[in-house]
């Protein structure tokens, strides 16, 4: 019996591969485990209505044939030896420009080539004609429409795939610049003679030299002498210095370019002209011009709702909390006891549950965006403004994740393959203004901004916050790791509708972590706070205050020279100093302070934080600013940093992550301050 036809089925994430997979092999299938890695193959097998038998591999997922991902490695390898006579390359037509840069590589494999034409019927629901003909023709392979849910079109697809591989069909690749295809002629004579190497296979080997293809390179060096190398090397620097662009970036870049080109020539909108409305949203959510400013204008709406609909719920925790210590004030006998729950506890714990309306707010924003599919869409608009900086698209689902927490911000640059892109995003992402930031600013704009600005001192720290990570990753990506960032196509998934119940999970499930955290590390360190502002006692008779003398007030004297450029008397520095444990921290630290502060003789009616804060003369608009600007950018918790040596795989990248963000929240808040004050006059 002759060798049975083995069909690889290849094709972006999600573009129906497996559906497609399955109708034509039913259960007769089953999953190929390579070794070391998770990526699986699927091999099944379908019979042909004349009796042929053919293999089939279902190939994992890809965007791409380079090396950066696991997946890519396995397609690649699989399709590299020749295991299959033909390549079934799967194609979302509802997102063809996309799915169209996979079949710019797959032609230059020298294996015969169909395409499946999938999810037609998708296509069609969102008005979009495609002229299949037409596409044909501009690849240059057979295409063949499928509906991969319902086995629409597969048998058509495994007969025109059948046909190629009896034919030796070998696909004509795609004609690149001309100074790229350039410097492919200078490169594919060199490689011509190479034992082993197919002629097929000349260009594909001759383009991944070009783009100093990881893995083909050093595979290569095995077999290239020395001098072909240093050749490449020379071609790839001319190319480099004629076009002031990395010849990886230059080759993908006239992929995408191809892909585009003949998506606009084959789609088209349906005669009834009605595009779905979808459609139109996108088209202003990520527009090229208007992306930006609308996500700034709902980024906006978002820290606008937080202020204003928050501002009176937390006024009104607010009044509660204060109830509450003066209750137990008054039944309490006056003494150590009293003062550490009231103080203390109540104080310490209740300044942080205070700002849970805010919390919660932004929380459900950040629900609403992620499963409405909008955070997709901000992450397509900032892709090109990521790139800009040396960060990879993806880094953006980290960055937004750091809004919440830089924790499980920091383990999600895992999505990053590239280390160099990856700890650069590690690195930066700390700078997002997470959650616990959140009540310090609640606190000190309440205090010392009016209601009507709120919000937009409130975005111009996140906004700080963002800017400067872009600028600290640009410094990074070329100083301590230079070199390209992984080319990236983003996927837009649908819009979808959330249902209430699921963003009120998603909120809730954060927004208890939050409450947790008051109740554990937050009570333990206001604890701690208390006992460290409350001893030793002053002797008695003495004029200096309780707080000042104790060894959180004198801690505070020391370090205040420090601070004195940033505006910080000893009770911020103090602040900052316990901010370590966790950011809230730096509210109760505060809470505490201001609270043995206050006069005992008042007790029963205690001003709150807030009044007790504008009612200190060392406090101003000014000095409050300074000191969010410090608190956004000054070291990441402990908890953070012990993620970051994790990731980052050494405890020398934390400590790096901890001298490099205090020492510039030190000279940002002075520089505020300073600049301030001479504004101000
Ligand atoms: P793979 O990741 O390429 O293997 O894609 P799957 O076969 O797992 O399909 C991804 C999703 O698209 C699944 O929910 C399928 O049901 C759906 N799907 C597959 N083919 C079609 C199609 O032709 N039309 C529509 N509307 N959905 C499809
Ligand atoms: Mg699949």
């Amino acid at each position: 019996m002759a060798d049975p036809l083995v069909i690889a089925f290849a094709g972006n994430p999600n573009s129906g591969k497996t559906s497609l997979f399955n109708a034509l092999t039913g259960a007769r299938q089953h999953v190929a485990n390579y070794p070391g890695v998770t990526v699986e193959v699927k091999h099944g097998r379908h019979v042909l209505t004349d009796g042929t038998e053919v293999r089939l591999l279902d190939l994992p997922g890809t965007y791409s044939l380079t090396a950066y991902s696991a997946e890519e490695r396995v397609a690649r390898e699989a399709l590299l030896e020749r295991q299959a006579v033909a390549i079934v390359c799967v194609i979302d037509a509802s997102n063809l420009e996309r799915n169209l840069y996979l079949l710019t590589q797959l032609v230059e494999l020298d294996i015969p080539v169909v395409v499946a034409l999938n999810m037609v019927d998708e296509a069609e629901r969102l008005g979009l004609v495609i002229d299949t003909r037409r596409l044909e023709k501009l690849v240059g392979v057979p295409v063949v429409p499928t509906v991969g849910r319902r086995g629409d079109g597969v048998t058509e697809l495994i007969e025109a795939a059948v046909k190629v591989a009896r034919e030796g069909r070998r696909p004509k690749p795609f004609t690149l610049s001309s100074h790229v295809e350039e410097a492919v002629a200078e490169i594919s004579p060199l490689v011509a003679d190479l034992d082993g190497l197919e002629p097929g296979r000349k260009r594909f080997l001759a383009l991944k030299l070009l783009e100093h293809d990881p893995e083909l390179v050093s595979g290569a060096h095995h077999r290239l002498p020395q001098e072909v190398l240093d050749r490449v090397e020379e071609v790839r620097a001319e190319l480099e210095e004629h076009l002031g662009e990395d010849p990886e970036i230059l080759v993908a870049d006239d992929r995408y370019g191809i892909a585009a080109g003949v998506a606009r020539e084959v789609v088209g909108r349906s005669t009834q002209g009605r595009a779905r409305t979808a459609e139109r949203v996108d088209s202003i959510l990520t527009n090229r011009v208007l992306g930006l400013p609308v996500l700034v204008l709902i980024m906006w709406g978002l820290f606008e709702g937080v202020f204003r609909i928050g501002g009176p719920l937390s006024e009104g925790i607010e009044v509660a909390f204060g109830w509450l210590g003066a209750t137990l004030s008054e039944s309490m006998a006056d003494g150590p006891l009293r003062s550490l729950v009231v103080d203390g506890v109540i104080s310490g714990v209740g300044g942080v549950l205070v700002f849970i309306p805010q919390v919660m707010l932004l929380f459900l924003g950040i629900a609403l965006m992620e499963d409405t599919g909008y955070l997709a869409r901000a992450a397509f608009v900032v892709d090109r403004i990521m790139h800009a900086f040396g960060l990879h698209g993806k880094s953006f689902i980290p960055m937004l994740l750091g809004f919440g927490c830089s924790v499980p911000a920091i383990m999600a640059t895992r999505v990053l393959s590239d280390p160099k892109d990856r700890l650069t995003t590690i690195l930066v992402v700390p700078w997002m203004s997470c959650s616990a930031r959140l009540p310090v600013y609640a606190l000190l704009i309440g205090a010392f901004f009016p209601a009507e600005r709120g919000g937009v001192v409130l975005l111009s720290l996140y906004f700080m916050g963002v800017a400067l990570a872009l600028v600290a990753a640009r410094l990074f990506r070329s100083t301590l790791f230079k070199g390209p960032s992984e080319p990236f196509v983003m996927e837009l998934p649908p819009y979808r509708m959330p249902t209430a119940r699921a963003v009120v999970v998603h909120m809730w499930e954060r927004a208890w972590l939050y409450v947790q955290k008051a109740g554990t590390t937050i009570l333990a360190m206001s604890l701690v706070m208390w006992a460290l502002s409350s001893y030793p006692k002053p002797p008695a008779g003495s004029e200096i205050s309780d707080l000042e003398y104790s060894i959180a007030g004198r801690a505070g004297k020391v370090i205040e020279p420090v601070m004195a450029p940033a505006g910080f008397d000893w009770k911020l520095s103090v602040a900052v100093i316990t901010g370590f444990a966790a950011k809230e921290v730096v509210v109760s630290s505060l809470s505490t302070i201001y609270g043995v502060g206050a006069d005992a003789a008042e007790v029963g009616e205690l001003p709150s934080l807030r009044e007790s804060l504008q009612a200190d003369p060392a406090m101003n608009p000014l000095v409050a600013y300074a000191f969010m600007v410090f608190v956004l950018l000054y070291i990441p918790c402990i908890p953070a940093v012990a993620v970051v040596a994790r990731e980052a795989g050494s405890w020398k990248w934390a400590g790096f992550l901890v001298l490099w963000t205090t020492g510039s929240a030190w000279a940002l808040a002075t520089l505020v301050y300073q600049v301030g004050r001479l504004v101000v006059g």
